[in-house]
């Protein structure tokens, strides 16, 4: 072979693996951003150069925002109201701050909107699978222990009344998981418009929200993750300010037992964790929902998501059914934002519209 000719394809190699390369370096990168642990997460705040002055007290007041609603919020902290109002379960009512009584009330609404598929007392089962502090497994639990916690999760039971929450039977309890990081996203999103920012991205483990637009680029650009190959990305958002991004995924957070994997979200209606979804990305007005959706999106998965959809109709999904080989499905108004890497394009469906 003439030299010329192999010193072509190398260069076109080169090329090439710089190209692939340039997609999975993190978006953004030049921007000015500080990043802290939060929430049982990493929290980042990114904003446009002309606001690089104040990124460091922009960063302290969405760090104590995060911080105080971690302390209200969080189950694995035994001071917080929602660890108080399960030890007070069959006994008494627990007063409420404002967020964990509006958070609350929010998550209440997404389990009637999923039917069920996410339920905010699911933590008894949550526990039962080793997650939200719960005792590692050993082993798969029994079907008769499923039973009995299963016995423990409606949230149709919790009363509200005047800031006050009960839990009718002992051994309830509330988990906000699903939403408090979305939730968490847009009160720093509100604080930072009202601090007079207005070009910035906030990311609390996967719960984005944007503002403005970063200097150098028309809209932010958001990297979605490959769920079977996390390092890699398997296609690019444009957000548009205001936008909403939230992640569920079996591939951050699940437990392993005898070389099964278990997803730390669990389906309220058989007790078990949740099967046939890799990953779901949800798109929409505010972190809350996106977050709220998310959650319930996974358990449903492909099957279920249009029945959800229909009653959430501002929302835009991307699901990624849990076979081989991959599958991207998408929301048509997802497709409008989303660039897929080119060796998925073909691995693209565009879901079908809402059932009627
Ligand atoms: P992450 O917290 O990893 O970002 P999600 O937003 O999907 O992921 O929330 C998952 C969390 O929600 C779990 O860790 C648990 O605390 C809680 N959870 C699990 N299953 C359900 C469910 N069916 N309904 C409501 N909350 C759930
Ligand atoms: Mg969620």
């Amino acid at each position: 072979m003439q030299p010329w000719i192999i010193g072509a394809a190398i260069l076109a190699c080169l090329l090439l693996a710089l190209g692939i390369a340039a997609r999975f370096l993190p978006p953004h990168a030049e921007l000015p951003s500080r990043s802290s642990r939060s929430m049982g997460g990493r929290a980042t705040l990114t904003v446009g150069a002309r606001y690089s002055r104040r990124i460091d007290s922009l960063a302290a007041q969405v760090q104590g925002i995060f911080e105080r609603l971690e302390q209200e919020l969080s189950a694995y902290r035994p001071d917080s109201a929602i660890s108080l109002l399960a030890e007070k379960a069959g006994v008494s009512s627990v007063a409420l701050s404002e967020d964990s009584w509006r958070l609350l009330n929010l998550a209440l609404r997404f389990d009637e909107l999923s039917d069920g598929a996410s339920d905010v007392t699911v933590a008894p089962l949550v526990r039962l699978w080793g997650f939200g502090g719960g005792p590692s497994l050993t082993g798969i639990p029994s079907e008769e222990t499923i039973r009995e916690r299963l016995s423990l999760v409606d949230s149709r039971r919790v009363i509200l009344k005047d800031r006050t929450a009960f839990l009718p039977v002992k051994g309830m309890a509330v988990d906000l998981g699903a939403i408090a990081k979305g939730y968490a996203v847009d009160r720093a999103f509100d604080l930072c418009r009202s601090a007079g920012a207005e070009d910035f991205l906030i990311d609390l483990s996967g719960n984005i929200r944007v503002s403005g637009r970063p200097q150098w680029r028309k809209n932010w650009q958001i990297g979605v993750r490959d769920p079977f190959d996390r390092p890699n990305l398997i296609g690019t958002i444009i957000l548009r300010s205001g936008l909403a991004l939230a992640t569920s995924g079996n591939y951050e957070r699940f437990v392993e037992v005898m070389g099964q994997r278990y997803s730390h979200i669990i389906n309220p209606r058989t007790g078990l964790p949740a099967t046939g979804t890799a990953g779901v990305t949800v798109l929409c007005e505010d972190a809350t929902t996106a977050d709220g959706l998310s959650t319930s999106l996974f358990v449903v998965g492909l099957k279920g998501c249009g029945k959800l959809l229909q009653k959430a109709p501002r929302a835009d999904v991307l699901i990624v059914p849990d076979k081989y080989p991959i599958e991207v499905w998408l929301t048509r108004g997802f497709a409008e934002v989303f660039v897929p890497i080119p060796q998925l394009a073909s691995a693209v469906r565009i879901l079908p519209p809402p059932l009627t």
